[in-house]
């Protein structure tokens, strides 16, 4: 799966070394932090975030087997999905703005940042299908980050329980950045037991937990994560 395809020209052969080496790593610390939690290497799903690379670093991903990514602009996203392989699925985790709701629902398969009830609303209105999305939760209650207090999110969860077409399948974190991972674990477990919590008060399955970035992977994983978000690991520093 990590082997570079000996067809490409030199110059994607160099780049697909490197991607593979990097996510022969990031797969390696994944198992690692599954056997220590004793949870099985499926229920944890890699979100390789793309953001601010071009066309031909996902391309190279792509060719490493990697199929879900992650991007937190509408724009960006506008103008390079249509230059990226097909067969891809895109994740949104950046904040939208309910105005962007039509174009976002076009774009991504699943929201991991739904903020807000309004946003709730106008992506339920702008979508088609079924569109499965997560709710950001603040947990440390930082004032300069987007995310619902935790004590809004059952009111969040049963309206949408009314609506037609969005479908809350979990919760999703941005915990305050500490070099320490081991200062976030508090955080992780506080969005898993909020989510328990949550299952029992809405009687919603909420099975989605997206938290967990390039360097604190392990102890999200170790506290429940079933969506890890990698950008800096697999692509190199932005
Ligand atoms: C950029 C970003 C990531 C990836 O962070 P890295 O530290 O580069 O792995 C994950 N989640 C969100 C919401 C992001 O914006």
């Amino acid at each position: 799966m990590f082997k570079p395809n000996d067809k490409q020209p030199s110059s994607t052969l160099i780049m697909n070394d490197t991607f593979a080496e990097r996510l022969g790593n990031v797969e390696r610390r994944i198992v690692a932090a599954c056997e220590k939690a004793g949870r099985p290497r499926d229920g944890v799903r890699l979100l390789a975030v793309s953001k601010t690379n071009p066309p031909e670093a996902i391309r190279a991903a792509a060719d490493c087997g990697l199929r879900l990514f992650g991007e937190n602009r509408v724009q960006e996203a506008q103008s390079k999905i249509s230059m990226c392989p097909g067969g891809l699925e895109w994740h949104l985790i950046g904040h939208l703005q309910s105005n962007k709701a039509k174009a976002a629902v076009h774009l991504f398969q699943m929201i991991h940042s739904v903020d807000s009830l309004k946003l709730l609303q106008a992506l339920d209105a702008a979508a088609n299908v079924a569109l499965p999305v997560l709710l950001q939760v603040n947990v440390a209650g930082e004032a300069a980050k987007f995310g619902m207090r935790p004590d809004k999110v059952a009111e969040v969860i049963d309206a949408a329980n009314q609506m037609r077409k969005v479908e809350v399948h979990g919760l999703m974190t941005i915990p305050p950045f500490s070099p320490d991972p081991e200062k976030t674990r508090i955080h992780f477990s506080n969005l898993r037991k909020l989510r328990d919590r949550l299952q029992n008060e809405t009687g919603t399955p909420l099975p989605e937990l997206s938290m967990g970035m390039s360097h604190d992977l392990e102890v999200a994983i170790e506290e429940g994560s079933t969506w890890v978000r990698i950008g800096t690991d697999l692509f190199g520093s932005r």
